[in-house]
């Protein structure tokens, strides 16, 4: 099938770009833009070239795929850019839809560009752990100016239409593009063209500032390659020639895209995509209208709920059992309005609107008109029991019932409401209105309808969604039980909070936003610890009488974290600072359990005996069918934890260090320390995996 053909409109010689869905380049789109340009080189009657694409949108990018390939290069693409850059009759592009990396730099290797009202402009390379390697570093700053081409490189967001004919990227605006370009080509014809290279930066004399913010953000995250990249191919762009600054270009984005940083963010881009997959699920599957959504509970996970629903535009009933509950809830969501007006993502009128549409009551059935409702009481089965089974006889016939559950039986929940077709496991991160993360739990009974309109409601409301199944903690928690004991059992063997926390933290460990114990300080050890005492109490949960005792003691005698000054640590001025009274309370723990103490435990004994059960755990949940694929629980992971999305996740990671390895070291574990409770237990798909050298990334359930 052709993708780029050559034809003439009149005196126009025209090429025209057809690779759907949205006409991304790779090899073969390239292969065949050098023959289409070739085949106008050749048409002596033309007076111009218009390059224009067929379908919804002008090149959207490269494709992504292709960068994976171990023989990929940019060089046969550029050296077509720089062919049409360098001919002697003009080219115009005519742009609509979305004009993204490639697509943007093969429109600025053009002499003019006409765009449709709409047409969005950007380079996100950068959310890719990339630059952009098609000459679009020394173009843009040269069209655009280095503050605007340092900023939409950086940022990755694209700009508006008119945002980029303000800034220069554009010439023109048209209605119909392709004649708009048509006609500016015309326009241009007989005067020698006009290359984007030979323009000089237009805010040169004030390179300086951009300069300096963009070493401070280099200098910032000295982990990361591509700020400093995008640093120093900006600086390129004000002080070496232009055929110096693609050959630094070039070899900068030659390297990124070989870099582990830059595949582990191209398998989360693939993983997010994937993600929506769902076996059993089809665009053929109904989805239920919903526009009133309840919420059960007006707590700190109730009022985001209520946030994230209304910042969406949908109408939102909020109901607690107390009048003090239902109180704090609308300050909480007020609270959120007032920060989203602060921050300039909404003026006051829109949040006034915005509040409009929320409804509060006292008695559970003022939910009954909604098309879904959601619970978010306190984590207590008796409770969620109680109320699920109100709510089943409540809501209308064919509202869906959610649970925002972090841990327990979304199939017990479900059965109390008879009607657990309609119920499903919405479980939000805190702040639910802020995080992206949405674990959304398939009971065994829940139906596809259900399930759809669900996995649809969260795109709507801006959510990542991945598909978990029942089981304690889903695929999240279930992982984080794991990380955290052992932080625990570490802190009884003598490593600190902070020495924990250091080396999660740490990117040259790990690299995790916080650290489990201030983690846990922050959510407050009275949440944590009621869930592991009733799971434990549940009959369900680990038998091991030290399973998380510090959580449990700290918990027990009132330090429930920064709400009480006192916690994993002690806050002062809400600063963390190391508690004496902690460190003493391991000491006395680890005596109590049996644990002997050692005078000093290795940072790297640190990251394993965090993250290597994590991994096993992960092979567990793959092997019992909670998750869909290894993908799913890195998304989990980068979108709701905290995990560097620059590692991948968790499972990325883990192939990076090899699986064979983790096996080995957690081999070591259970034979230095015995496994009374078979938390060392390799699990046989990973132990599997790894002596076959094969990756936990690629496994697929067969
Ligand atoms: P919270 O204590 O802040 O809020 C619970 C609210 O439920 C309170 O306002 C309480 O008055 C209300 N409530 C209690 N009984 C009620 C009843 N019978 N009818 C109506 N309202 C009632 O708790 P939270 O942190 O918001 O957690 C709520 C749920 O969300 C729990 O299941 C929890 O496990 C889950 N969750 C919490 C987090 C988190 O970080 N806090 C994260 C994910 C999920």
């Amino acid at each position: 099938m052709t993708i780029v053909s050559y034809g003439r409109d009149a005196d126009i010689g025209v090429i025209t770009i057809d690779n759907p869905p949205v006409n991304a380049i790779g090899p073969a789109l390239a292969r065949e833009l050098a023959a289409a340009l070739d085949a106008f080189q050749a048409d002596g009657d033309a007076v111009a070239l218009v390059v224009e694409c067929a379908g919804s949108t002008f090149v959207a990018g490269g494709d992504i795929a292709a960068f994976g390939s171990p023989d990929f290069t940019a060089g046969p693409f550029n050296a077509t850019l720089q062919r049409l850059s360098d001919m002697d009759r003009p080219a115009v592009a005519a742009l609509f839809g979305t004009v993204l990396g490639g697509g943007l730099e093969l429109a600025m290797a053009c002499h003019g560009r006409v765009a449709a009202p709409g047409t969005r402009f950007g380079m996100p390379e950068v959310t890719l752990g990339l630059i952009p390697g098609s000459l679009g570093t020394q173009n843009l700053p040269r069209l655009a100016g280095l503050k605007t081409a340092a900023r939409m490189i950086s940022d990755g967001k694209p700009i508006g239409a008119e945002a980029a004919l303000e800034a220069g990227i554009i010439d023109a605006l048209a209605d119909d593009p392709g004649q708009g370009a048509r006609t500016l080509a015309r326009k241009l014809a007989g005067s020698p063209p006009r290359r984007t290279q030979d323009l000089p930066v237009p805010d040169r004399d004030q390179a300086g500032d951009v300069l300096a913010g963009l070493k401070a953000a280099a200098d910032a995250a000295p982990w990361l390659a591509t700020p400093r990249a995008i640093h120093d191919t900006m600086l390129a762009a004000v002080t070496m020639p232009y055929d110096a600054g693609v050959e630094l270009e070039q070899a900068r984005f030659a390297k990124l895209v070989a870099s582990p940083q830059s595949r582990a963010m191209r398998h989360l881009f693939f993983a997010e995509r994937e993600a929506r997959k769902i076996p059993g699920l089809g665009r053929e599957t109904a989805s239920r209208d919903v526009s009133r959504v309840g919420v059960i509970g007006a707590g700190t996970m109730g009022a985001g709920i209520a946030t994230a629903f209304l910042n969406a535009g949908f109408a939102v009933t909020v109901t607690d059992a107390t009048q003090a509950g239902l109180d704090r809830g609308l300050s909480i969501i007020q609270g959120n309005l007032a920060s989203a007006v602060k921050r300039g993502r909404m003026t006051e009128a829109q949040a006034a609107k915005t509040l409009d549409r929320l409804t509060l009551g006292l008695d559970l059935s003022a939910v009954g008109d909604c098309d879904m409702v959601i619970e978010a009481v306190f984590e207590d089965m008796a409770l969620k029991l109680d109320i699920a089974a109100q709510l089943g006889a409540i809501c209308r016939p064919g509202a869906i019932i959610a649970t925002n559950t972090s841990t327990l039986d979304v199939d017990r929940i479900a059965a109390a409401t008879a009607r657990p077709g309609d119920v499903i496991g919405t479980h939000f991160f805190s702040p639910a209105h802020i995080m992206r993360l949405l674990e959304v739990v398939r009971g065994a009974e829940t139906a596809p309808d259900t399930l759809q309109t669900v996995m649809g409601l969260a795109r709507k409301i801006g959510k990542t969604a991945v598909v978990s199944g029942v089981c304690y903690g889903f695929i999240g928690n279930r992982m984080a039980e794991v990380y955290m004991r052992e932080s625990e059992a570490l802190q009884m063997e003598g490593a600190s909070p902070s020495q924990i926390d250091g080396v999660v933290q740490s990117t040259e460990y790990l690299g995790m936003a916080m650290g489990p114990n201030r983690m846990l300080d922050m959510a407050g050890v009275d949440v944590g610890a009621r869930t592991v005492v009733e799971w434990i109490a549940g009959g369900e949960g680990p038998t091991d009488p030290g399973y998380r005792a510090m959580c449990r003691a700290l918990y027990e005698r009132g330090d429930h974290g920064q709400k009480t000054g006192e916690g994993y640590y002690r806050y002062e001025n809400r600063q963390p600072v190391p508690s004496e009274k902690t460190a003493a309370l391991a000491e006395e723990m680890a005596a109590k359990h049996g644990v002997t103490r050692r005078d000093a435990i290795p940072d790297q004994e640190i990251l394993e005996r965090l993250l290597f059960p994590m991994v096993n755990e992960a092979a567990m949940i793959l092997d019992e069918g909670i998750a869909y694929r290894p993908s799913d629980i890195d998304v989990v992971w980068t979108a709701g934890y905290g995990f560097p999305a620059w590692r991948g996740g968790p499972l990325f990671m883990a192939d990076e260090i090899g699986l064979d390895r983790i096996v080995a070291r957690m081999d070591h574990y259970a034979a230095r320390d015995g496994d009374p409770h078979g938390y060392w237990t390799v699990s046989p798909l990973l132990r599997q995996l790894a002596e076959a050298r094969a990756s936990l990334t690629d496994w697929r359930r067969e």
